[in-house]
């Protein structure tokens, strides 16, 4: 018997169908290779999707039964494709990826509920309306948690903390300090235009195809106060993010029950 993990790639073909019921929770860690800046690595929003999704499985996985899915490291970024690193698939490939991977996980595993774990805020708008087709045309009863704004450790909506700022930067500060470039972090350039980062951005009356690219809102491509990033704060979003996560798929078990009516 695998001991103590929960990750779905280290069980057996057969201790699939023996430790899996349809009430487990499928947690997918969904990230995407993008520049992030020059303080930050390529790969931070699949480092932050894996490890909050390792975190909360370690915290709830045994009251909650979670079960870790394989990363989908590769995102919608092309508001980031200038860049040297940055890879995104297409809107196109990136539902029939989804939807391919909701039809073998009805096939292939016992397992009804699916969390998609968000690394990334361009994944976000195709993601909430692909949830209707997950649960619609496959059966799955789903939700896609969103870290950053599900933290109450700090708001970055009123902060104009886009990318690569205060409150991403002080996650990996905790989940992979290694891998932050401290001294690349310039105080004084960001951001070049609050007003432009508003209006393009956070105006909830429009929305724009903006690109990190654009000189009014960013110099280097990372979008806020990254300066006043620290560990203390990453280590509150953390907590504040595994702590939450549990009212949430505790919530998703009672969509289950309410509209999914389980098996036996
Ligand atoms: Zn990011």
């Amino acid at each position: 018997m695998a001991p103590s993990s929960r990750a779905v790639g280290d069980l057996t073909s057969p201790e699939v169908t023996q430790r899996l019921r349809d009430t487990s929770i499928l947690c997918l860690p969904m990230g995407a290779i993008e520049q992030h800046g020059r303080h930050l690595p390529l790969n931070t929003d699949v480092i932050v999707a894996e490890e909050l999704t390792r975190r909360i499985i370690a915290r709830w996985g045994e009251e909650l039964d979670l079960w870790q899915l394989p990363t989908v490291s590769i995102g919608l970024s092309r508001e980031h494709d200038w860049a040297p690193g940055t890879l995104s698939l297409t809107i196109q490939s990136f539902v029939a990826l989804l939807r391919d991977m909701a039809r073998d996980i009805v096939r292939a595993l016992p397992a009804r509920n699916l969390a998609i774990v968000n690394g990334h805020g361009g994944n976000r708008g195709v993601l909430e309306n692909l949830l209707h087709e997950l649960s619609g045309d496959f059966g799955l009863n789903t939700c896609v948690i969103h870290p950053f704004d599900l933290s109450k450790a700090e708001s970055p909506v009123t902060s104009g903390d886009v990318h690569g700022g205060k409150s991403e930067t002080s996650v990996m500060l905790v989940l992979a300090p290694q891998l932050v470039r401290r001294e690349m972090i310039t105080p004084a350039r960001s951001p070049p235009d609050a007003e432009a980062i508003a209006a393009l951005i956070f105006d909830r009356g429009v929305s724009f195809p903006w690109r990190t690219d654009d000189p009014r809102l960013t110099a280097t491509g990372a979008i806020g106060a990254a300066h006043a990033a620290s560990p203390e704060l990453g280590q509150a979003i953390v907590d504040s993010v595994v702590a939450e996560t549990r009212g949430v798929l505790r919530r998703l078990l009672e969509n289950q029950r309410a509209l999914h009516r389980p098996r036996g």
